[in-house]
C-alpha cells in the first residue's frame, strides 16, 4: 500500500531510488519525492480519509514511506480556529488560525516532518538520526527519537532560547552547541552527514522530512470543507514549510478532493533581522541573497534558505506578496494575538500575526477577504522575547484591605465589577 516511486531533481526530473539521497550529481538541485497519482486517486476518497486516525497518517499515501510508521500517532489534526475577534481587530472578513502551537508532543509544526523522516529513517536502516536546528527541530527529534528508539545527535547554535535547550536535553539526547550560527551549524552537519552513517533529518532525508509538511496544508483544506482558502500567510526559515502547503493544495486538486480550483494567494512571512527570502519577492528579484541572521525569531533564523527560490516561486505562482516586520512588531504581533484569541504563539507566530497586518494595510489582502495565518509553534518556548513588555503582577498582603488598596487605586472599578 504504497504509492511514492521514487526521487525526482527538482530542475532536470532526472530519477533516483528511494535511499538517502538529497541532491541530483548532475544538476545539483534537491530531490523531492514523487508518487504514483493515478493509483492514489483509486483508492484515496474524502471518506476514506475522513474516517482515517486523527493524526498526520490519515494521508499516508500521499507520504513518502513503504512500511509502516514508527511515531507520529499524536501528531498532527491541530485545531483550525476561526478568529473573529483577530478578523475584527485586523480589518478583514474572515480570518483562521491554524493553530500548530498545540495538541503536538513539542508544541510546534517540526512533530510533522520528524514523524515522517524517523519513519523513513528506520526504514533505511540507520540506528542514529541527527539534524542542524534553529530549536523546534531539535526538541522534536529528541522526543520522536527517543520513542522510536534511536540513538540521536542534536546539533544547535549555542545561543538559542532556553526553553527550546532544555526541551530537547529533557529527552537525553547528544545535544552538541555550535559556536555559530543556523548557518555554521548546518554547513558542518553537511560535513558529518557525509563521514558518518546517520539520518540527518534535514539534510540526507531532507526530500522524506520536507514532505512532512504537506500534512498542514491537507488539513487547512479538509478542516475547511474540502476546500483551499483565499490567503494563506506562513512563516519562512529554509522556505520548505510555504513552498509544501502550496503543494499540498496542488496534490488535492489534481486527486479531485476539492469542491473547486486551488486560488489561494501563498503570502511569506519573515522577520526583517532575516528575510532573505522576502526581500527577494518584494524587489522582484530571482535572486535569494544570504544574509547574517539578528533577530528575536530564532527559529526562522536561517540566512541562506534551502528552498527560498522555490518558496519565492511559489508566491509568485499563486499571486501572492510578502512582508518582513520589525523585532517591536514581532513582540506587538504575539500580544495582539494573546489578547484577542487568547492563544500564545512564540516568536514565528508573532513574525506571522504582524505581517498579516502589513499585507492588509498594504491591500494585498483585501477587506473582504479570507485568510489563514499559519501558527507554527508555542509562546512557552520563547518567553524571553516578550519577558520585557508585558504587563505586571500585583502584589499584596493576605488581607482584605490590602486587596481593596489595590482596587480603590484601579482607574477601572466598574470595568472590574466592584459595586
Ligand atoms: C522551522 C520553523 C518554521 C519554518 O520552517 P521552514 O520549513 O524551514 O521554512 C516556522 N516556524 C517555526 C516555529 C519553525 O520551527
Amino acid at each position: 500500500m504504497s504509492f511514492v516511486l521514487g526521487l525526482k531533481s527538482k530542475e532536470t526530473g532526472r530519477e533516483y531510488p528511494k535511499k538517502a539521497l538529497y541532491v541530483c550529481e548532475y544538476d545539483f538541485s534537491p530531490l523531492e519525492a514523487f508518487y504514483d497519482y493515478d493509483g492514489i486517486k483509486k483508492v484515496l476518497t474524502r471518506e476514506k480519509i475522513e474516517k482515517g486516525p486523527k493524526s498526520i497518517w490519515r494521508y499516508r499515501e500521499l507520504l513518502p514511506i513503504d512500511g509502516d510508521p514508527v511515531t507520529g500517532f499524536h501528531t498532527g489534526f491541530t485545531p483550525l480556529v476561526k478568529a473573529n475577534n483577530l478578523a475584527r481587530e485586523l480589518g478583514v472578513r474572515t480570518v483562521y488560525v491554524k493553530d500548530d502551537s498545540v495538541c503536538h508532543p513539542t508544541f510546534s509544526f517540526k512533530d510533522r516532518v520528524v514523524a515522517v523522516a524517523l519513519s523513513k529513517a528506520r526504514e533505511l536502516g540507520f540506528k542514529t538520526v541527527a539534524c542542524a536546528s534553529t530549536g523546534n527541530l531539535a526538541n522534536s527529534v529528541s522526543a520522536h527519537g527517543a520513542f522510536a528508539g534511536f540513538e540521536r545527535y542534536i546539533f544547535i547554535p549555542h545561543d538559542l532560547e532556553k526553553t527550546k535547550i532544555l526541551a530537547s536535553l529533557v529527552y537525553n539526547p547528544h545535544l552538541v552547541t555550535v559556536n555559530g550560527n543556523y548557518d555554521d551549524v548546518n554547513r558542518l552537519c553537511g560535513e558529518i552527514a557525509s563521514k558518518y552513517n546517520w539520518g540527518f533529518v534535514n539534510v540526507n532525508l531532507r526530500p522524506y522530512y520536507s514532505e512532512g509538511s504537506k500534512t498542514f496544508g491537507f488539513e487547512i483544506a479538509e478542516q475547511l470543507g474540502w476546500r483551499a482558502p483565499q490567503h494563506i500567510v506562513a512563516p519562512a526559515a529554509s522556505g520548505s514549510l510555504i513552498t509544501k502547503i502550496w503543494k499540498a493544495l496542488k496534490e488535492f486538486e489534481q486527486l479531485e478532493l476539492l469542491s473547486g480550483p486551488v486560488k489561494t494567494k501563498m503570502h511569506c512571512a519573515q522577520p526583517e533581522g532575516c528575510a532573505p527570502i522576502s526581500t527577494a519577492i518584494l524587489n522582484n528579484s530571482d535572486f535569494i541573497k544570504p544574509v547574517k541572521p539578528k533577530t528575536i525569531a530564532k527559529s526562522l533564523a536561517i540566512g541562506n534558505p534551502a528552498d527560498g527560490y522555490y518558496a519565492k516561486d511559489i508566491v509568485k505562482k499563486s499571486g501572492g506578496s510578502a512582508a518582513m516586520v520589525s523585532d517591536y512588531e514581532i513582540q506587538e504581533g504575539i500580544k495582539l494575538l494573546a489578547r484577542t484569541e487568547g492563544i500564545f504563539t512564540e516568536t514565528a507566530g508573532g513574525v506571522t500575526v504582524a505581517c498579516t497586518k502589513k499585507l492588509i494595510l498594504s491591500g494585498a489582502i483585501g477587506p473582504d477577504d479570507e485568510v489563514v495565518i499559519a501558527l507554527t509553534g508555542n509562546g512557552m518556548k520563547t518567553q524571553e522575547a516578550i519577558q520585557d513588555v508585558i504587563g505586571d503582577v500585583i502584589p499584596i498582603e493576605p488581607t482584605m484591605s490590602s486587596f481593596e488598596r489595590v482596587i480603590n487605586a484601579s482607574a477601572h472599578k466598574s470595568a472590574i465589577g466592584v459595586r
